[in-house]
């Protein structure tokens, strides 16, 4: 088994932008959490109003249990990047958001001792790593909204440094330092208006999911990519909850 459960607690937070909470979790079993890095996904529940700690069944069809329960008890389950490892404990970075659900929610009110539950990986090589540049990659095109920026850092540090990386963050609008990456949330008319190297490229993109497919449609049809060369997640769509995404795809 490649992901199990952790009962996790906060043991520190800090503000890195006005729109960005770094959190830090620890918990007794993280010696067995073993991320990938890159943008190595695991899942977070987070407790409902009122609750100590998330409603999380565990074992033999977790899952099949979970979307069984009400989903007024039940813990809510949001998918996040594994940020830096150290012994016992992890980071995770929230984009913050006015209007977000849950997890933003929690994110923005965050305390010390706030109890979640993780289901992460328990080996580095797992099926929630999706950065994986084929061998014969001559540069590398990545390009993300700021909840990608966790898995944009842990890409750029596993990176080669000797292979080129052309990078491009297009927060949300009010989400970023001005002057410091594109605050229009527009990441296709960025790159569409760049020079792009020769040599055969590899591209990651993952931001709101609009966003995406339309990145991934001038990348494929316009810039000619082999589609089997671009890596594209949705990682939020405009409108839906992630409930509504795990409910379609059921
Ligand atoms: C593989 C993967 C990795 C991810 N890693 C990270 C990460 O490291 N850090 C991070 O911050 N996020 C990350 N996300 C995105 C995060 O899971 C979503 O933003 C999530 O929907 C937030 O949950 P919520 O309960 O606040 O909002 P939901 O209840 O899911 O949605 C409520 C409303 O908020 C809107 N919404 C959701 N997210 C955003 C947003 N970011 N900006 C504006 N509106 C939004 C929805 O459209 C909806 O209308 C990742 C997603 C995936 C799939």
């Amino acid at each position: 088994m490649t992901f199990d459960f952790f009962d996790v607690q906060v043991v520190r937070h800090r503000a890195l932008t006005p729109a960005a909470v770094r959190v830090t979790f620890a918990g007794p079993d993280l010696d067995r959490f073993a991320g990938g890095g890159r943008d190595q996904r695991f899942k977070l529940f987070f407790p409902r109003p009122g609750q100590a700690a998330p409603l999380v069944p565990r074992g033999e069809d977790w899952f099949g249990r979970w979307r069984a329960m009400d989903p007024a008890t039940r813990g809510v389950m949001r998918t996040y990047t594994v940020g830096a490892q150290r012994d016992g404990e992890f980071d995770v970075d929230f984009a913050l958001h006015p209007g977000g659900g849950p997890a933003i929610r929690w994110a923005s009110g965050v305390s010390v001792g706030d109890r979640l539950v993780a289901l992460g990986p328990t080996e580095p090589d797992n099926g929630g790593v999706d950065f994986r540049p084929p061998p014969d990659t001559e540069w590398v095109l990545l390009a993300g909204d700021d909840t990608a920026v966790p898995a944009l850092a842990a890409i750029h540090a596993w990176l080669d440094p000797a292979l080129p990386v052309h990078t491009w963050v297009a927060a949300e609008p009010g989400r970023c330092r001005p002057g410091a990456v594109r605050c229009d949330g527009d990441l296709v008319s960025p790159v569409r208006a760049a020079t792009l190297p020769a040599g055969t490229p590899y591209a990651w993109i993952a931001g709101e999911s609009g966003q995406i497919r339309a990145l991934r449609r001038h990348l494929v049809q316009e810039r000619g990519f082999d589609r089997h060369r671009v890596t594209f997640t949705g990682y939020w769509r405009r409108g839906a909850t992630e409930d509504d995404l795990i409910a379609e795809a059921a």
